[in-house]
């Protein structure tokens, strides 16, 4: 359940509150509004009663969550959430975030053409996999450290922040140390243990919908993270597996205005690895943004042919700059700004 404080109830009011909810062995989570504090309530609430915590002093009224995620759902916190990166780009602001770069980084030169080739039509956001979990062992696995040098390198020279994927744990920490965003993969929507540890994490998480999972599960999974205290996380919407063949997965589209209706987390569109065809990746990009995507994730690769990982969903810079423009209409068409 929430508690929904009066508006200016006072700090000794809420605190009131958090005591009562711990003292019955839940976690309490405030969130200042900016008109009144929610107070999300976590745990094992079955056996509670509203009129519990209705009677205390400056509670408005107690709310309970249907949903098996809380902290992540609408109801707990109303506006949407805006991440603000450390050049100062947002995700879930009024602007359509693009984050774009190759697959994986192969090298300084691939990666710094990339770079500056998406820089120069307005990315803020640079992505890049050092780590990559691949279908088959005898795929390109990354540069893995060396991949992290060289993202932050090249996108500190560009003013971009980074964002790139961690498969281990283990690696939170030093994937944190150079990126400026965890991705989390669609692979490892269902990894516990890097949930939580992303959670802990001081770092900003785009978490990706597993291949065959709902929109319920992909909510539940972000609550790991919010649970451990990270609330910087964005939702991303990159294909789920179904009966079609044409491409590589299908990109669930309705999905973006369900979770913008469930959640106050910003979503995010892959339009690349939805589809897997660089033909695509455009209509699929502007269908996401028309949608009411906040973001979007897109590869981009200096020399698509040359590519080590996925080079058939990979945009040349120059489709890549064509989209950008086209998107800036599109996201203009529905109320917002992009690059
Ligand atoms: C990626 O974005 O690099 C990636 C591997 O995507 P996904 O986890 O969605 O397959
Ligand atoms: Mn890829």
């Amino acid at each position: 359940m929430i508690v929904i404080m009066e508006a200016h109830a006072s700090e000794e009011q809420v605190a009131g509150v958090v005591d009562r909810v711990e003292s019955l062995g839940l976690r309490a989570h405030p969130s200042p509004g900016s008109e009144r504090t929610i107070i999300g309530v976590i745990g094992d609430e079955r056996p509670l009663e509203p009129e519990l915590f209705e009677a205390l002093a400056g509670v408005e009224r107690v709310v309970p969550v249907l949903h098996p995620f809380k902290l992540a759902s609408r109801e707990f916190h109303p506006a949407d959430r805006v991440i603000t990166l450390p050049n100062g780009a947002q995700l879930g602001g009024p602007e359509v975030l693009v984050m774009a770069g190759p697959c994986a980084v192969e090298s300084r030169e691939q990666l710094q053409a990339t770079a500056e080739a998406v820089a120069g039509v307005g990315v803020r956001v640079l992505r890049g996999g050092a780590f990559k979990p691949r279908t088959s062992p005898y795929s390109f696995q990354g540069l893995g450290e060396k991949g992290l040098l060289l993202l932050r390198e090249v996108a500190d020279e560009l003013d971009l922040a980074v964002v790139t994927e961690v498969v281990t744990p283990e690696d939170v920490p030093l994937v944190a140390e150079h990126a400026d965003v965890l991705q989390v993969g669609a692979r490892n929507m269902a990894n516990y243990s890097l949930l939580c540890a992303v959670g802990d994490a001081d770092r900003p998480v785009v978490l990706k919908r597993g291949l065959g999972a709902t929109v319920d599960e992909l909510l539940q999974a972000a609550e790991y993270v919010l649970a451990h205290g990270n609330t910087d996380v964005a939702v991303c919407e990159r294909g789920i597996r179904t009966f079609e063949t044409s491409t590589r997965f299908t990109l669930d589209i309705n999905a973006v205005p369900v979770l913008k209706h469930l959640t106050s987390l910003p979503v995010v569109v892959d339009p690349s690895h939805a589809t897997g065809r660089a033909d695509l990746v455009g209509p699929v990009a502007c269908a996401g943004v028309a949608a009411g995507a906040d973001g979007l994730l897109v590869e981009v690769h200096a020399n698509p042919r040359e590519a080590r990982s996925d080079a058939a969903q990979a945009l040349h810079p120059d489709q890549f700059a064509a989209l950008m423009r086209q998107l800036a209409r599109v996201a203009e068409a529905v109320g917002r700004r992009s690059a």
